[in-house]
């Protein structure tokens, strides 16, 4: 297609001409963005078509990764990078006039995910191709991704997300492998065939958009299969067509801008049944046609449930190997919990999906009833297992109360069962799913999260990535290992000065971006102190601002307190209906506004909130980082994937030992790292104990004092009443995630970096340790585990 820059050129002008009816000089800067992007999907396709081939022919195993949520952010300059062909594409664009930045720019991110489970996904996808693996994805088409966020007079304004709106060049519909779906209606018991029978239900068709997913330096490439809703051709014959076709509509129109806390709503349940009922079809379709039967699905097939949103998967296989292919109930089971292994993100209660029995009755009856049998069957094998523990029966069994348990499904008809960082995978081995594992002794296991070194350091850094080049080769692209080659470098003082260049680079390209969207200007020369992630109370956003005005009011009340100058920076969404959350952000806003106007501290203390944090402005913010904050109280975080990102970018965790910050710390020592708070089971016997009082930590430190009392002494707002409901959840709801416990030890923790960081030299060494150790956390280790361990595949080859 093109492999030189006068091949590039001919071949974008000629596509230029053809498609617009104009020159390349003449065209639109969107037309020549969708030309290139176009002509990067073509170039892509002739792999593309080459692996369906290859696995088609060796009749290998693939996994399918279903999940609700792919965080895929933007792909041109990821799928040129990969495909090698980015600098003949700048180099031959130049010579038209054309920076090829200004193109990058008009691409949207694919937004269909809300934060680290999606953005996790989305890693993997990467490095199975680049991996050479063979792998589906399998989602929904949203019409609108997670919502743009906007502040406004310091508070947070959700706008859609209108991503399609130049179209997805890199998606190709594929209306010949549509499907039926089918929500509603009964099931009756059909003499003639006996068997049970769906009727009256309404069918929604299934059309599947397909996106490559382009491996660095390989061949292969993968697909990313979008489900989109359509009207069905049998059309409800009781039900109003515009009705019906809204009904329709709605499916695919939003993703549910919440990560934890599950919305009750049947439209998220349709959504579920909805992309895992059509992904199956199509794989069971896939494997008839090499195979005569399903007897071998589970050695051909391996789907990995991105926790407990597609775990319809489990019932809808039974469903259609029993109704559609007559299979005797014990011969499908045994086929599905070997097909199935399941991913765990998280421990928080009120996060732990439920569906209310009779929403799923109602709308998917013949699911439902499988999931009864299921059920039946479990309690059963629990009875026999426990010799009658009826105590542990309660605890495990899948329906109870009126509610079908997703988690526990998922655990039943699953092979394997995940944490994602090692001590999470310990807490729900020992602590939350005890049960579970002492009825599936070798299902539990733990797969550190990881994420892609190719994106998140090599692409989105090329200043750091020539330094690390310069010093030790390339080879740690395909081998993340091998950053450990820095290792000699890390006391090199002439390296410790060139990092400390990158950084400053770094910092500036950040300060400028800041100066632009909020109109503030920081100093490069400040410590970059940076928060960004989802807002919950449990990642304590809180904790930080309130150390933050601590520091404000110290300054302000002793002119010979003055810290080293210090750029907190945040970037955050809150879920729509999150309050709290809400008016964390808020908070952020005005300590922002009062703290960067006042000329006292101002060159000592700046704080910005940037604005629709999201993996394209991520991309910019993590190189730039000095201190990562990584705080939430021990035990509640998974395990966290921009700590890894931070780290490879070069930038000091400030932790507590909670998620993959265990693992970090492990790594790098006790010198590369600053550890501060209690630890997971501390946390769990204080809470035990019943006797944490936050009025007590409140009267007995005069610091968390003068903070709280802050919140409504119309110090923030001319109103006491803005933050009162922060105060109340410190307060007078006992500070469930511990802050004011908390808060001196992270106070010493921030003095602790204040210091290191002035010698500059030492700064340097931590930061390339901690680049020199993050190899482990490339999700291309996290996939081979997973391969080892759980998929069995081999690679493609082509
Ligand atoms: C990596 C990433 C996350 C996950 O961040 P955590 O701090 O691990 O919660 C969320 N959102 C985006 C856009 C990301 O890139």
């Amino acid at each position: 297609m093109f492999n030189t820059k006068e091949e590039f050129k001919y071949e974008f002008s000629k596509r230029i001409i053809e498609s617009y009816g104009r020159t390349v000089e003449e065209a639109h800067l969107t037309e020549k963005f969708m030309v290139l992007e176009t002509m990067v999907r073509d170039y892509a396709s002739v792999n593309w078509a080459m692996t369906k081939m290859a696995v088609q022919a060796k009749q290998q195993k693939q996994v399918h990764y279903f999940s609700m949520e792919f965080l895929v952010g933007r792909l041109l300059v990821n799928n040129m990078m990969n495909l090698g062909i980015y600098e003949i594409a700048k180099e031959g664009l130049a010579d038209y006039g054309i920076n090829i930045h200004d193109l990058e720019e008009l691409e949207s991110d694919a937004g269909l995910g809300n934060g680290g489970l999606g953005r996790l996904a989305a890693c993997f996808m990467d490095s199975l191709a680049s991996l050479s693996y063979p792998a589906f994805g399998n989602t929904i088409r949203y019409d609108y991704g997670f919502f743009k966020q906007k502040i406004e007079n310091g508070y947070q304004v959700e706008v859609p997300d209108q991503w399609l709106r130049l179209g997805n060049m890199w998606e190709v519909r594929k209306p010949k492998h549509a499907t039926e779906v089918k929500f509603w209606g009964k099931v009756i018991w059909d003499d003639a065939t006996g068997g049970w029978k769906h009727v009256d239900y309404e069918a929604v068709r299934a059309v599947p958009y397909d996106m490559p997913i382009v491996g660095n330096d390989t061949k292969v490439t993968n697909t990313l299969r979008l489900w989109k809703a359509e009207p069905s051709e049998n059309i409800p014959t009781n039900k109003d067509f515009r009705q019906y076709a809204q009904e329709v509509n709605d499916i695919c129109q939003t993703l549910y801008p919440d990560d934890s806390t599950h919305a009750g709503r049947v439209l998220r349940l349709k959504q579920q049944y909805f992309f895992v009922c059509a992904g199956l079809n199509s794989i069971i379709r896939a494997h008839l046609r090499v195979y005569p039967d399903l007897t071998n699905f589970h050695e051909k097939n391996v789907i990995q449930l991105n926790d407990t949103h597609p775990v319809l998967v489990i019932p809808e296989l039974m469903r259609v190997f029993i109704d559609d292919y007559n299979m005797e109930w014990d011969d499908a089971w045994n086929i599905v919990c070997k097909t199935c292994a399941y991913t765990n993100h998280t421990i928080l209660a009120e996060a732990l999906e439920k569906w209310p029995v009779d929403m799923m009755r109602d709308l998917l009856p013949r699911v439902y009833q499988i999931i009864e049998e299921i059920n039946r069957r479990f309690i059963g094998f629990v009875k026999q297992q426990t010799e009658n523990d009826n105590e542990l029966l309660q605890r495990v069994m899948i329906i109870k109360d009126g509610q079908v348990h997703m988690a526990r499904l998922a655990i039943a008809g699953s092979f394997s069962v995940n944490g994602v960082a090692q001590l999470h995978s310990d807490i729900l081995k020992e602590r939350e799913m005890k049960d579970f594992d002492t009825l599936y002794p070798n299902k539990f296991n733990n797969k550190t999260n990881g994420v892609t070194h190719r994106r998140w350091l090599a692409y989105c850094n090329p200043q750091l990535t020539s330094l690390i080049n310069e010093s030790i080769g390339d080879s740690w692209m395909h081998r993340p290992d091998d950053l450990e080659k820095l290792a000699p470098y890390v006391t090199d003082s002439i390296t410790q000065s060139k990092f400390y260049n990158v950084k400053q680079q770094r910092k500036q390209i950040l300060a400028d971006y800041i100066k632009e969207h909020n109109g503030i200007d920081v100093d490069v020369n400040s410590i970059f102190d940076i928060q960004v992630k989802r807002l919950h109370a449990y990642k304590r956003q809180l904790l930080n601002v309130m150390h933050i005005i601590y520091l404000y009011q110290r300054m302000k009340e002793d002119s010979s307190f003055r810290i080293y100058p210090h750029t907190y920076i945040f970037g955050a969404k809150a879920a729509p209906s999150y309050y709290l959350a809400k008016k964390i952000i808020k908070l952020i806003n005005s300590v922002a506004d009062k703290v960067n106007n006042d000329p006292e501290t101002n060159k000592y203390l700046k704080v910005v909130f940037i604005e629709n944090y999201g993996v394209t402005i991520a991309e910019k913010i993590i190189p730039a980082a000095d201190v990562s904050e990584q705080i939430s109280t021990a035990g509640k975080e998974a395990s966290g994937t921009s700590n890894m990102k931070f780290m490879m970018n070069g930038a000091l965790t400030l932790g507590t030992l909670d998620g993959a910050n265990v693992e970090i710390a492990e790594l790098v020592g006790d010198d590369n790292v600053v550890i501060f708070g209690m630890k997971d089971n501390e946390v769990n016997d204080l809470k035990a104990s019943g006797s944490y009082s936050s009025w007590n930590e409140y009267n007995n430190n005069p610091n968390i004092k003068k903070v709280i009392d802050s919140l409504v002494d119309g110090t923030w707002n001319s109103s006491r009443e803005e933050f009162k409901i922060i105060f109340d959840e410190l307060m007078a709801r006992n500070d469930e995630y511990f802050l004011l416990k908390d808060f001196e030890s992270y106070r010493l923790a921030q003095e602790k970096i204040n210091n290191l960081y002035q010698d500059r030299a030492n700064w340097s060494k931590i930061c390339l340790a901690n680049i020199a150790k993050s190899g482990h956390f490339s999700s291309d280790r996290t996939i081979e585990d997973y391969v080892k361990d759980i998929w069995h595949l081999n690679r493609v080859k082509i």
